[in-house]
């Protein structure tokens, strides 16, 4: 999978980075705060409310680990994903 996203980001010339995604499935990604699940993909903030998928939540972390700006459709309006067994 690595590979490939490489391959293809080569391909349309972006560069592609490496980072350790260590918390970015238990952080905040606004405030920094201990997220808490609800047993399956939802995590939640205690501190500031956020609610979020938890891909998605580590997806935000990485970007801002990289000091990119966070998208605001995807900070405050959770998205909730599916995820579906083969069969
Ligand atoms: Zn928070």
């Amino acid at each position: 999978m690595q590979f490939y996203i490489e391959y293809k980001a080569k391909l349309e010339g972006l560069p592609v980075v490496y980072i350790n995604p260590k918390d970015t499935s238990s952080l905040c990604p606004i405030c920094g705060g201990r997220l808490a699940s609800n047993g399956y993909r939802l995590l939640k903030c205690e501190k500031c409310r956020y609610e979020n998928d938890r891909d998605i939540t580590a997806c935000l972390n990485l970007l801002r680990m990289r000091g990119a700006p966070l998208p605001p459709k995807a900070l405050y309006d959770p998205q909730i994903i599916e995820v579906r067994g083969k069969g």
